[in-house]
């Protein structure tokens, strides 16, 4: 496998205001098209320091991928570094001025005297178009290596990863030599819990490695197929559709496993497998959300085409906000509580009965820090779902650990998972 790496530049990555986020998706990215992620560094905007750390990439890496500083202001300096530390001068280039005037030009903008220097391209690299914003980008092969210039801004740098960098590298790499992954997403059963369940799936030096790793949205479980490469103890000699095999037999294991707690593969989200769910059985969603404060709603509304399915998300924070709008009892406010199995039950039936939808989900609970009692601790959360089905909501009491945003976040996960849970069964009930 060729060996990569990545250089994020900008010094607004090291002050502690913005998070490097361009190297995970390109890491994620790199992999399947046979490059093999060895090092990521972040410089700040001294062209001294990235002309450095270009060289040091350069040396030990096949493939080095660069993000940021390729805007306009003069402390863009990832042109004029890759031109010092390769020895190709720079030069304006036709072809990024025209890709940039048009683009301008939909803003209904000339270009402007700092944004012509983004045109200037190093000598013998290859111009990237930027199909999003107005810095165009490069790729330089420069002696045994392939320099790959991106903007920073992140929207730009993967597409342009996308369609013009990830094609040419995946037609470049041998087929074994990609490292192919499969991503299940759990939810509901602690990471030491998986563990056990998912002893000797997989065994050492096979070329597959499996991995947890815990959020508050639950623990992914990845099974990767390594390429050659010095990391890897026994270089896998089969094929890629082999490979891929391999890797289908042991998810299939898994799922075996741990199937009742995965919840989405892929890139998919709980949100979106809910909404295809809601939507395949022509359902409509209501959400009465307390401690949540409308994340569920934020959530589901990520998704595009959530309006054929949710019909509305009410955030009722007081007690008087739960009367006035889903028409909680006060007296069983009073009785249990607000953070309460009872309340939780009458927040789902309110909120489905008034908004005639066929499916009412609450949340209430206690986020934290402060609020909490003996009885009722930071992280307690009752979750209730109402379907209409036996005339009765059906509820679940939660203890969840976490600062408060992590408490709403595994709280909505909660909710949604509930959700997700009946719809499978009532799905496997209208089917069969
Ligand atoms: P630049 O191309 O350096 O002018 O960066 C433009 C924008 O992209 C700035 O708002 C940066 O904060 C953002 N940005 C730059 N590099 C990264 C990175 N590695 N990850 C996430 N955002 C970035
Ligand atoms: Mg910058």
């Amino acid at each position: 496998m060729r060996c990569g790496e990545i250089i994020a530049v900008g010094s607004e990555l090291l002050l502690g205001g913005r998070l490097d986020t361009n190297s995970l998706f390109l890491t994620e990215r790199l992999g399947p098209v046979g490059v093999e992620v060895r090092f990521k560094s972040v410089v700040g905007d001294v062209e001294d320091d990235i002309v450095a750390a270009i060289r040091t990439a350069a040396r030990r890496a096949d493939v080095v991928v660069l993000t940021g500083g390729l805007g306009p202001t003069v402390d863009d300096r990832t042109r004029q570094a890759v031109a010092r530390a390769t020895g190709c001068p720079l030069s304006r280039r036709p072809e990024a001025l025209e890709g940039m005037r048009r683009r301008l030009a939909t803003w209904g903008r000339p270009p402007t005297a700092a944004q012509l220097r983004q045109a200037l391209i190093p000598k013998g690299a290859e111009v990237l178009a930027n199909p999003v914003g107005s810095a165009p980008g490069f790729r330089l092969s420069w002696k045994s290596c392939l320099i790959v210039a991106l903007p920073g801004v992140p929207a730009e740098a993967e597409q342009m990863f996308f369609l013009a960098v990830a094609p040419e590298l995946a037609a470049e790499s041998a087929a074994h030599e990609r490292i192919e992954r499969r991503v299940l997403h759990t939810f509901g059963l602690p990471e030491s819990d998986l563990d056990g369940k998912l002893q000797g799936v997989v065994r050492a030096g096979r070329g597959v490695r499996l991995g947890l790793l815990a959020s508050p949205l639950g623990v992914t479980v990845t099974l990767t197929a390594c390429g050659a490469h010095p990391g890897t103890p026994k270089a896998p000699k089969a094929g890629r559709n082999a490979r891929e095999s391999v890797l289908d037999r042991l998810t299939r294991i898994v799922r075996r496993r741990i199937g009742r707690y995965v919840y989405a593969e892929g890139a998919e989200t709980m949100e979106e497998v809910v909404g295809r769910y809601l939507a395949d059985q022509g359902l409509r969603l209501a959400v009465a959300e307390s401690c949540t404060g409308g994340l569920i709603g934020h959530r589901l509304t990520q998704v595009p085409g959530s309006s054929t399915y949710l019909d509305r998300v009410a955030v009722c924070y007081s007690n008087q906000a739960k009367i006035e709008l889903l028409g909680v009892p006060e007296d069983l406010m009073r009785q249990h509580g607000a953070v309460s199995a009872e309340v939780a039950a009458a927040m789902a039936r309110g909120i489905r009965i008034r908004s005639h939808a066929g499916v009412g989900l609450s949340v209430t609970g206690i986020a934290g820090p402060g609020g909490g009692t003996v009885m009722k601790p930071v992280g307690l959360v009752y979750v209730g779902l109402d379907t209409g089905e036996n005339d009765r909501s059906v509820t679940r009491e939660f203890r969840f650990h976490g600062d408060r945003q992590a408490i709403k976040m595994r709280a909505s996960q909660a909710a949604l998972e509930m959700l997700r849970r009946w719809l499978v069964r009532t799905g496997a009930r209208v089917r069969s």
